[in-house]
């Protein structure tokens, strides 16, 4: 496998806006106005830089700091230096990519193109680029720490989530990519060959180690799960407390493949009872278990009533099976029952896999991809028909962005220089 990521050097690169070319270039002469707008900058976000652990400088640079100016690919730029624990920071201004060519604007519409599903053939025609740029460009932007991008969005921690497995494809090879969605928001997209749930745990780990750091309290109270058995084990193992309940219109879906031999009028009209059932026990306020637990029977003996003693069976034991995950659903309220946002979470990166299915290969950095694939479905706004229409996910699920402008937050999100600063004491 070559997609584990490299362990990395803290990248203490830091992207500001500075409104226009140039009063970059008028302030890149003079050090003390350059320091002083990149700190008002910071300040203005709610960010402060990330220095290294042992820094004792109260977490921000002075203008009496080391500096000094290099040429990146004919342009100046600043390197800044804390003098107290000597982490150096790069300042990139707006119109500069971290580590590409390409201006910003040609990779917002190339990005913009890949999102809305477009090959990278086709996007490198329209953008006169060529088409492998736009996925280094998604791996450059997923080679990020992922959880400060939530906490700089102040994004609070999911406490109820979706949890499942998109089987994809890379060239011949299956895959496996576990997924963590909570409303319109991705928190976590990996990358696996296998589906042990030694393999998931891990994966799945990978987010809750990170919640965990940014958060030590931080639990889980119900996770939605399609009820495959190393999905169970490892949501059993990572989050010991949460409820782990098994998604209603998986249950719909699954119930025609219970009535073997049926004629699909036959099928359909059961599952149409079926659907009611839950419908209805969903829409309950109280005692919802006990009145599913009920109907439940009454359905299994209207099964053997009506098509015969052996589907009645194969239904009611089906139930045994799954009807605790079920129950989990609706004892809790605030329990999600659908999986309908992760499905469609799946689609879209689905979509954007086939449409570079020729570079999604087996040497390349798979995490850094997908990473930045995620990135860009929670930072980019829906377009203007759809609901939420002109707000991104993070958005939809409360979390607050540094600016108006969608690629200058990738950008400022996905250069890992800042942190979010702490919030004053209140008292
Ligand atoms: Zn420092």
């Amino acid at each position: 496998m070559g997609q584990a990521a490299k362990a990395t050097r803290e990248n203490r690169t830091i992207t500001v806006d500075f409104h226009d070319d140039s009063t970059y270039f008028q302030l890149i002469n003079d050090g003390k106005a350059f320091v002083e707008f990149v700190f008002a900058f910071l300040l203005s976000l709610g960010f402060q830089l990330t220095h290294k652990a042992s820094c004792s400088g109260g977490g921000c640079l002075t203008r009496h700091s080391h500096y000094v100016r290099v040429r990146l690919g004919g342009l100046t730029i600043w390197r800044m230096q804390c003098a107290s624990c000597k982490a150096v920071f790069t300042v990139l201004p707006h119109f500069v990519l971290r580590y590409r060519k390409m201006r910003p604007e040609v990779a917002r519409d190339a990005l913009l193109a890949t999102h809305g599903g477009l090959s990278l053939e086709l996007c490198a025609a329209i953008c006169h680029i060529s088409p492998m740029a736009p996925y280094r460009l998604v791996c450059a932007l997923g080679n990020t720490v992922w959880s400060r991008c939530w906490s700089k969005c102040h994004l609070p921690l999911p406490v109820y989530f979706l949890a499942d497995e998109k089987h994809s494809r890379c060239l011949t090879d299956r895959v496996y990519l576990p997924t963590i969605v909570s409303g319109r928001v991705m928190w976590h997209l990996g990358y696996s060959t296998s589906k042990s749930a030694v393999v998931f745990t891990e994966s799945y780990g990978q987010f809750q180690r990170v919640a965990s750091q940014e958060d030590p309290s931080y639990e889980v109270q119900g996770v939605l799960i399609d009820g495959f058995d190393s999905t169970t084990s490892s949501m059993r193992t990572l989050f010991p407390g949460a409820r782990l309940g098994h998604g209603l219109r998986h249950a719909l879906n699954k119930l025609p493949d219970k009535l073997i031999g049926l004629s699909a009028p036959l099928r359909q009209g059961l599952r149409a009872k079926f659907h009611t059932l839950l419908h209805r026990c969903r829409t309950r306020t109280r005692v919802r278990v006990v009145a599913l637990g009920q109907r439940l029977r009454r359905f299994a003996d209207h099964i053997t009533a009506t098509v015969g003693e052996d589907q009645g069976e194969r239904v009611r034991s089906w139930f045994q099976d799954k009807k605790s995950g079920w129950y989990a659903v609706l004892e809790d309220p605030q329990m999600p029952a659908m999986s309908t946002v992760l499905d469609q979470a799946h689609n879209a990166i689905d979509r954007k896999l086939f449409a570079m299915k020729g570079f999604h290969h087996p040497g390349g950095s798979q995490t850094a991809f997908l990473t930045g694939l995620a990135h860009l479905y929670n930072l980019i706004p829906y377009q203007r028909r759809a609901l939420n229409a002109g707000q991104c996910g993070v958005e939809v699920e409360g979390g607050r962005l540094p600016t108006t402008d969608w690629m200058l937050n990738l950008q400022i999100l996905t250069a890992g220089g800042c942190q979010c600063a702490p919030e004053p004491p209140s008292h």
